[in-house]
């Protein structure tokens, strides 16, 4: 890929618009937005990063909350190749990373099905917003050697069939996409195959945005904590002891790093008094 390809009439783009913050956008990705015909973006793309549209470019919302079928995918497919067939420059505007459970591979083969030249330009994914909202860390040296992107998004009344054994072994962290509904059986099923019940966990719902909400606590009460989560908001969660914040600050400590902990003198008992003296009975805190 060149540095600084330009979007030709005709050519399609997969841009990842990172979790939210605008300044989380690459530069590239900006760029782009800049030079596009008419933008496809998802439900989260938030107005900042819109505005960075050009005044004459066409803006199509084709995003869903939660549960969209294949029907609503194809016929994203649809758009995207008609606008390029007609000689516009596409963008499709994907929150965060567009491959992590952005659905690219079919939009990607749909453009080639019908000879529209694509290009991708990756994003901060929520995962990496996250954990650095909780200064915290998705690795971590000597414990926390894997991660694994998980999404926990089952239809109504299905259950996820994720391979729990595989998940719950060692120390490696989970982060856990589209799963505040299935947070229950999640927390269950790792239990029963093997994780501690005190495995740290980092609940992260509208990471890099104003309205961010930082939850920790432990695995055993991961059900309890997201029930603090408002249904529309995007939420990450994070199991494994490389999201404990206090010790992946010592760690960063002994590197000659920040103190540990910005926001410890942030939590706001006001309003939320109540689950605030709940979360600390157990030993779990809420951070805004
Ligand atoms: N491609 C996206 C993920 C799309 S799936 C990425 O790389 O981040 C959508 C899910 O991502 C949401 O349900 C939520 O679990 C997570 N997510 C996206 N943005 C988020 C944010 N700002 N804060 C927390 N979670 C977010």
């Amino acid at each position: 890929m060149q540095q600084n390809e330009r979007i030709r009439p005709g050519e399609v783009w997969l841009v990842g618009a990172g979790p939210g913050d605008p300044e989380l956008l690459t530069r590239k990705a900006e760029r782009l937005l800049g030079e596009a015909d008419i933008v496809f973006h998802d439900a989260l793309v938030g107005p900042a990063i819109l505005a960075l549209l050009r005044a004459d470019c066409q803006i199509v919302s084709v995003g869903k909350r939660s549960g969209r079928h294949s029907k609503d995918q194809a016929s994203i497919n649809d758009l995207i190749v008609a606008a390029a067939q007609s000689g516009m420059r596409v963008v499709r505007l994907k929150g965060g990373d567009p491959s992590i459970f952005g659905r690219s591979a079919e939009e990607i083969a749909a453009c080639r099905q019908h000879g529209i030249p694509v290009r991708i330009c990756p994003g901060v994914t929520a995962a990496s917003a996250a954990v650095a909202s909780g200064l915290a860390s998705l690795t971590l040296r000597g414990e926390a050697r894997s991660v694994t992107f998980l999404t926990a998004h089952a239809r109504a009344g299905e259950s996820l069939e994720l391979d729990w054994a595989t998940h719950a072994k060692g120390d490696g962290t989970l982060a856990i996409y589209m799963g505040r509904v299935a947070a229950p059986e999640i927390a269950r099923e790792l239990i029963k195959s093997g994780r501690a019940p005190e495995t740290p966990v980092l609940i992260v719902a509208n990471a890099s945005l104003p309205n961010e909400r930082l939850i920790r606590g432990r695995l055993d009460a991961l059900a309890f904590l997201v029930r603090a989560i408002g249904d529309d908001d995007p939420t990450l969660m994070l199991i494994g002891p490389a999201v404990d914040h206090v010790r992946a600050g010592a760690e960063a400590d002994m590197r000659g790093a920040a103190p540990a902990d910005r926001r410890s003198s942030a939590v706001k008992p006001v309003g939320r008094g109540l689950r605030q003296k709940a979360l600390q009975g157990r030993g779990m805190s809420e951070e805004h």
